[in-house]
């Protein structure tokens, strides 16, 4: 649906990309800057200067950014006087990261023309992790790194505790923290900021959102894609790393923190890192038995013959590409009450949804009715088709006894409010240039989630473990659902269709 949103213009900015020419910043970063543009929020003296290896002027860098927007932005989105006033901030420096000789491209670059002497400049890290630590260096080398400077860490900062304390470490002899922003773009979606506005500026829920009304939680965020393109780097990585050790557990901090005094920068942060430290240790025991990995096997899915993940990738791998985990988090709120976290890619549709799972009442008050009554459900879909719908049990109209039947209360975001949901780039890319980290990560929120992931991380790497196989286009490995039906429950299938 089309519709803009109201937008307070930021201030002008010279937004640096690294890796400029990438599939991130073509697919994602630059629609999203384009449709900021679009909605008036980027000022005149707003530039973007892509930087990559390419050996590309800037004339040639706009003629591949357009033909990006053409594919990436939805046609309708697409105005013919915005894409070229947005081609025309854009500039191209190319530059061997690593080779020093090089810098002082883009020295000049940032130095020429600049709005003003103290512009605000953002570094825009869309390239490997390991050259993050060299990539700051040399900024700081060329006096680039002002303090009017932020710099963005994509995903993954780091591939255990170890090497996430090393980037941060890098990184952070450069740029003071509140300078620092480690990007989760499950954060930028309106879905998963509404979870704390209707946690927070309501009060209907904060009294069952506890032990004493919750039975349990369920967090599940599946693709229907395999791995494609991204074969080499995911072998590396596997779902746990790619996706608990971030955005599900980013999520679960949302649904479980306490609320803070109020909602701002360090607050927010602070709740979600009691949270990560709450969570219950995992021992080689709790891995073996509340943990599954799987891998996709060759299958049907979104209607059409699916590879398995070994065809894929090229070779036999122990990678997963699926994960389920039961875990506790050990406070006053929530003690014994489960939280099932599930990932996978080949699974049988693509959807984010946290599922609150309530208590059934207390006591059977209609003992002799027909029908069938469910615990009340809180869904919250996160994606696609952002919304909320609480299940709840009516009575089905008519004479005679009672009937009951399970009901829907709704609320479709699209529906409700009538415009657009803006991607989560496009907000988190405008707080950036504001210096808002809300919406990032922390570097002691990025570490406590290493640290709770390290034992499941070891326990994977021992030769006897193996991922189960699942066929493609299905809901994962049937060891994910005994997780669940071993405790008497079972994974919600059906959210909001
Ligand atoms: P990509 O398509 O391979 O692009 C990498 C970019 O970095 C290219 O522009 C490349 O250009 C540039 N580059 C590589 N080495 C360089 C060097 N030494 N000096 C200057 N530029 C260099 O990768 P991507 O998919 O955009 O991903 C980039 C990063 O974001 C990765 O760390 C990835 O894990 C992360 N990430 C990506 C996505 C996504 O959806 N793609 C999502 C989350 C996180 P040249 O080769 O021409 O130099």
């Amino acid at each position: 649906m089309n519709g803009s949103t109201a937008a307070t213009p930021v201030e002008p900015c010279d937004f640096t990309v690294f890796g400029g020419t990438g599939d991130l910043a073509l697919r994602k970063l630059l629609p999203a800057l384009y449709l900021r543009d679009r909605d008036g929020q980027l000022p005149d003296g707003f530039r973007i200067v892509g930087v990559s290896r390419a050996e590309a002027d800037d004339e040639g860098y706009r003629v591949m950014v357009e033909a990006a927007l053409v594919e990436h932005v939805p046609s309708d989105e697409l105005d013919a006087t915005v894409v070229r006033r947005l081609l025309g901030r854009l500039h191209h420096v190319t530059l061997d990261v690593e080779d020093v000789a090089d810098w002082h491209r883009l020295h000049e670059r940032l130095k020429d023309g600049a709005a003003s002497d103290d512009v605000i400049r953002v570094f825009y890290l869309a390239v490997a992790p390991a050259l993050f630590g060299p990539i700051c260096d040399h900024l700081d080398q060329f006096g680039l790194a002002t303090e009017r400077s932020r710099v963005v860490l994509e995903k993954p900062v780091g591939t255990d505790l170890a090497t996430a304390r090393a980037v941060n470490e890098a990184v952070g002899r450069v740029f003071d923290e509140s300078h620092i922003f480690r990007i989760d773009h499950y954060l930028g979606k309106e879905s998963v900021q509404n979870l704390l506005v209707t946690r927070f500026a309501n009060t209907f829920l904060e009294p069952l959102w506890n032990s004493h009304w919750v039975d349990h939680v369920q967090i599940t965020v599946s693709e229907s894609l395999g791995v494609g393109e991204r074969g080499s780097y995911y072998d590396r990585s596997g779902a746990l790393r790619d996706m608990v050790q971030n955005h599900l557990l980013q999520l679960l901090c949302l649904v479980a923190m306490e609320p803070p005094t109020y909602v701002d920068r360090e607050t927010v942060r602070d709740e979600k890192l009691k949270v990560l430290q709450a969570l219950r240790p995992m021992t080689p025991d709790l891995v073996d038995r509340d943990t599954v990995a799987g891998q996709y096997a060759a299958g049907l899915c979104d209607g059409a013959a699916a590879p398995s993940y070994a065809d894929e990738v090229g070779h036999t791998s122990d990678t997963e590409t699926f994960v389920a985990i039961k875990t506790e988090v050990q406070n006053w709120r929530w003690a014994g009450v489960p939280f099932y976290l599930r990932t996978g890619k080949r699974m049988s549709e693509r959807l984010s949804e946290i599922v609150v799972v309530f208590k059934e009442p207390p006591h059977p008050m209609f003992p002799h009715s027909e029908g069938t009554s469910e615990a009340n459900r809180l869904h919250i879909r996160v994606q696609p088709d952002e919304g909320m719908r609480l299940h709840m049990t009516a009575k089905e109209p008519g004479p005679g006894g009672i009937r009951l039947r399970p009901v829907s209360l709704d609320l479709s975001y699209a529906t409700a409010f009538g415009q657009r949901s803006p991607d989560a780039y496009e907000r988190l890319l405008m707080d950036v240039v504001r210096g808002n980290t809300t919406l990032f990560m922390r570097r002691d929120e990025v570490e406590a989630a290493w640290t709770w992931v390290a034992p499941i991380l070891e326990r994977w790497s021992e030769p006897t473990h193996r991922p189960r196989r699942y066929p493609a286009g299905t809901h994962g490995p049937f060891a994910a659902n005994t997780l669940l039906e071993r405790d008497g429950r079972s994974w919600q299938e059906t959210g909001i269709e």
